[in-house]
């Protein structure tokens, strides 16, 4: 790979000097990778935040974070990233400004927007992969959805009740959200919102997984959790994997004729 030089130093350099405790795990051409890549983040819960969190931190080239939503005091309960002062600031410039302070030369760009499907297309069109850090579960289909069409992974989490549910969907490759809840039984449960409840260390959990997720699948590291969910039952200190969520036959997102062989 040819480096690019940006202010007389190439991104050799920098993965060398801002990045030097993760550069044996991961190597250089991962950290390489994950500079020229882009995430977008699309709603800023908890496991959102920590997640982006970990991707400014590791060296991502280019952060997005859409959110419309302000800090509110139920905020406080799970977040590290917020504190009494800050209830009313929106939530993805403070973000911004927070990450940007960390000085890793991530470039982060704040979308105050509402999740729809209308505007939010085009803005998640100009990222590499998605990150759902959405609290709704109509959201988090419509998420599914756009990447689908897009042809964009989009890296899933849920949280229902103590339970830690993670889920990559990659367009041509592997189930969209809908076939995966289908094939769970959950087929009912897009129909709710999600809880306005959520338990720290279950957010953090699911953020951290997401991040370790989209690390992976942009440096090309071990294995993915496409058709595969990840489950960690807090309460029974359970981790467990379902394996053969494959796409349905008939899906319209991901069902295609070169998957049903
Ligand atoms: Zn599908």
């Amino acid at each position: 790979m040819v480096a690019t030089v940006r202010g007389g130093k190439t991104l050799e350099d920098e993965t060398q000097t801002n990045f030097e405790p993760t550069l044996p795990l991961l190597g250089q051409e991962a950290l390489l990778r994950l500079k020229a890549s882009s995430v977008i983040i699309v709603g800023l819960n908890e496991a959102g935040l920590t997640c982006a969190n970990y991707l400014v931190r590791v060296g991502i080239g280019k952060l997005g974070l859409l959110d419309d939503g302000g800090i509110s005091k139920s905020d406080l309960a799970s977040s590290n990233l917020f504190s009494l002062k800050d209830i009313g600031q929106r939530k993805a410039a403070f973000a911004n400004q927070q990450f940007s302070a960390l000085g890793t030369g991530t470039e982060i760009i704040t979308h105050l927007q509402k999740f729809d499907s209308h505007s939010t297309e085009s803005v998640l069109a100009r990222y590499n992969l998605v990150i759902d850090g959405l609290s709704d579960w109509q959201e988090k289909l419509l998420a599914s959805d756009i990447c689908m069409h897009l042809g964009k992974p989009l890296v899933h989490h849920a949280l229902l009740g103590m339970r830690v549910h993670a889920f990559t969907c990659i367009p041509g490759s592997s189930a969209c959200l809908r076939c995966m809840l289908a094939k769970m039984g959950l087929e009912d449960l897009p129909h709710s919102t999600a809880s306005k409840t959520s338990f720290g260390p279950a957010s953090g959990l699911a953020g951290s997984l997401q991040a370790a997720e989209a690390i992976k699948l942009i440096c090309h590291l071990g294995l993915t959790h496409q058709n595969t969910l990840i489950c960690f039952d807090i309460l029974k200190s359970e981790f467990y994997n379902l394996h053969g969520l494959d796409p349905e036959h008939d899906c319209p997102d991901c069902g295609r004729p070169n998957l049903d062989s």
